[in-house]
């Protein structure tokens, strides 16, 4: 006979964040700076705490109908170029605020489609 848990059922019973997105997209409000970010790095910094990264390559080839996912659907390659110089900019900024002594424990590529980028981009990119 089946059990139920009350307590896990209204933990889970209700509508939830994407899984795909940490933080999910209603933890972004105005009402977190660029202060608390900043503490929130140093903070990390201070307990050598490991990291976990998230590349989001928002390019596909084709369209899913069901997807919500933040892409770009299109055929062009030549697309990737631009958006990679762009996110190396950014690795650069937030590597700036990371102690480089922690480690990266979980790395995750999302899309889109990761493999949208050629076997060269993705090498120069890891
Ligand atoms: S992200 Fe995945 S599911 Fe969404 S449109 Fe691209 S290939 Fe399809």
């Amino acid at each position: 006979m089946a059990t139920w848990d009350k307590t896990l059922i209204s933990r889970y019973g209700g509508p939830g964040p994407r899984y795909t997105s940490y933080p999910p997209a209603p933890q972004f409000h105005e009402e977190v700076s660029e202060s608390d970010y900043a503490e929130a790095i140093d903070a990390g910094n201070a307990a050598r705490r490991p990291l976990s990264l998230y590349v989001h390559i928002p390019f596909c080839s084709t369209v899913c109908y069901y997807c919500a996912c933040n892409r770009v659907v299109t055929a062009n390659h030549g697309r990737a170029a631009e958006y990679l110089k762009r996110l190396k900019q950014e690795i650069g900024l937030r590597a700036e605020q990371v102690d480089s002594q922690r480690p990266v424990t979980q790395i995750h590529w999302g899309g889109g489609t990761p493999t949208f980028l050629s076997d060269a981009q993705i090498t120069e990119l890891v």
